[in-house]
């Protein structure tokens, strides 16, 4: 970390979570590779430090599991950036298990033809093979009304503190300067085009700056002048006029313990697992009463905040709305701590699945978790230019399967050329009819 802010640098990056970190690293790699500059003309700003916002407290899963196809392309990025240092970022590269029932086979089809169209090899499982496949990999499976099941198999879970840690190293190895504790206040634009900012350190003025923001988009897209509302123009020819531009969600995760190793069948580190049942509801094992009336959970091996073993997993996010109390951020914050139907719905659908799991609520971590994330319109992100040299990074809260992105930025950026990967994502698509649709889930994620 660095004591002098400069008073001017080519590359300005705001914020130092996964985006803003993988995006400096790449810009230094990038420039390094076309012989156009280093590290040392990047520098990151963050007004507390490295992960200090959604990315040092998310589970850190990477999936694919998406109806979005331009998606798909991303995440193979993705994983090439976890894959460059695997250790350093506490990668696992363990797969992904999503399980649905005979109404989402007809997308988890078009998933997987998408996804193996791209690279990234995933297998398909229907009916009997379905529940067989997902015995062989958990010998106490119980299946209830799973018919189909996708195996990802480049997915799996990034260590939270671990891949922040990581970044800060890559970008400390090519040169590029963090400085933490250092907030933007205000941007000097004119005719479209930054010059400067101002910060608690000072002003900086800059060629061209990438915000990382997270939850805090919402907030620099107010100060930057840009509408709160929009007219969005699905893919499917229908238009919402006055749509929120930002909309926050709760997310909410936690962690059991589970002193008996986490093993699948064959004694390996099982795939991350996912479960949305639409019509099977989840009800309490010890009083049957139901608790929801569809199931949506997820969870993984290990956590990094716990003094034993321990299983990590998580639930349908929760809608907020427009406007959010963002500050303190994450368990800091009280007023977006869970209730106890949190942990009485995650370990009943864990219970519900594995007998290992039996009496699960008595073994959950009682803790302060989660934490909000400022979602777009269509929930799908935004990767563009919103002056003619701020670019935006809002990833509507998809962050560790995105880590590729800074990488596509920094092409981007650095070679002057068009991206096709990033070109779906543009902010154009709400006025041009291609905002991103619906699937067959609950999830806000399509
Ligand atoms: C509980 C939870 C669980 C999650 N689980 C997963 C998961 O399993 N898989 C997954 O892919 N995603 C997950 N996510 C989403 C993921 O964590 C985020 O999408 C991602 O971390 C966002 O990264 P970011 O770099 O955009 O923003 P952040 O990590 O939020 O970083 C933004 C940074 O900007 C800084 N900042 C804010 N304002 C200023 C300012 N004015 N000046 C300077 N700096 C400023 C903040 O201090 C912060 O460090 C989860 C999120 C949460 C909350």
């Amino acid at each position: 970390m660095n004591d002098k802010l400069p008073d001017s640098i080519t590359y300005l990056v705001v914020g130092a979570g996964v985006h803003g970190l993988s995006t400096a690293w790449h810009l230094a790699m990038e420039l390094e590779a076309r012989g156009k500059g280093s590290g040392a003309d990047v520098i990151v700003i963050d007004k507390t430090g490295p992960g200090a916002g959604a990315t040092g407290i998310a589970c850190g899963c990477v999936r694919n599991l998406y109806m979005t196809e331009p998606l798909h392309a991303i995440l193979r990025h993705s994983i090439d950036v976890w894959n460059y240092d695997p250790v350093a970022f506490g990668f696992q590269q363990v797969g992904y298990v999503s399980c649905g029932e005979a109404n989402q086979l007809a997308d988890y089809e078009r998933i997987h033809k998408s996804q193996n169209s791209v690279g990234y090899a995933s297998d398909l499982f229907t009916g009997k093979d379905a529940r067989d496949h997902l015995t062989k990999i958990w010998p106490d499976f119980k299946h209830h009304s799973i018919d189909v099941v996708l195996h990802e198999k480049p997915s799996g879970y990034a260590g939270t503190r671990q891949a922040v840690n990581g970044l800060v190293e890559m970008c400390r190895r090519h040169g590029v300067r963090i400085f933490p504790r250092v907030e933007l206040q205000a941007y000097d634009i004119t005719n479209g085009r930054l010059s400067a900012v101002h910060t608690t350190a000072g002003t900086v003025r800059c060629d061209a700056a990438i915000l990382g923001l997270g939850a805090w988009i919402p907030d620099h897209w107010k100060m930057l002048g840009k509408p709160m509302t929009l007219d969005v123009g699905y893919a499917n020819g229908e238009r919402v006029a006055g749509k929120d531009m930002w909309t926050y969600w709760r997310l909410e995760e936690g962690e059991i313990y589970h002193d008996a190793p986490y093993y699948s069948g064959d004694g390996r580190n099982p795939p991350v697992l996912h479960i949305e049942l639409m019509n099977t509801p989840v009800t309490d094992p010890k009083t049957g009463k139901e608790l929801l009336d569809n199931v949506y959970v997820y969870w993984k091996n290990g956590t990094e905040r716990m003094e034993r073993p321990g299983i990590q997993g998580g639930v349908m996010p929760v809608m907020l709305g427009p406007e959010a109390q963002v500050e303190p951020y994450g368990p800091a914050n009280s007023k977006y701590q869970p209730g106890p139907e949190f942990p009485d719905y995650m370990t009943a659908c864990m219970e519900m699945f594995m007998d290992r799991f039996k009496g699960a609520r008595e073994r959950f971590k009682e803790r302060r978790s989660g934490g909000i994330g400022a979602f777009t319109p269509d929930n799908v992100p935004i990767f563009d230019w919103i002056f003619d040299n701020i670019y935006l990074i809002a990833d509507s809260n998809h962050g560790f399967k995105m880590t590729g992105v800074g990488k596509l930025v920094a092409k981007h950026l650095v070679s002057g050329d068009a991206v096709a990967e990033l070109q779906p994502f543009a902010f154009s698509r709400f006025a041009e009819g291609r905002a991103f649709g619906a699937g067959t889930t609950h999830s806000p994620w399509v």
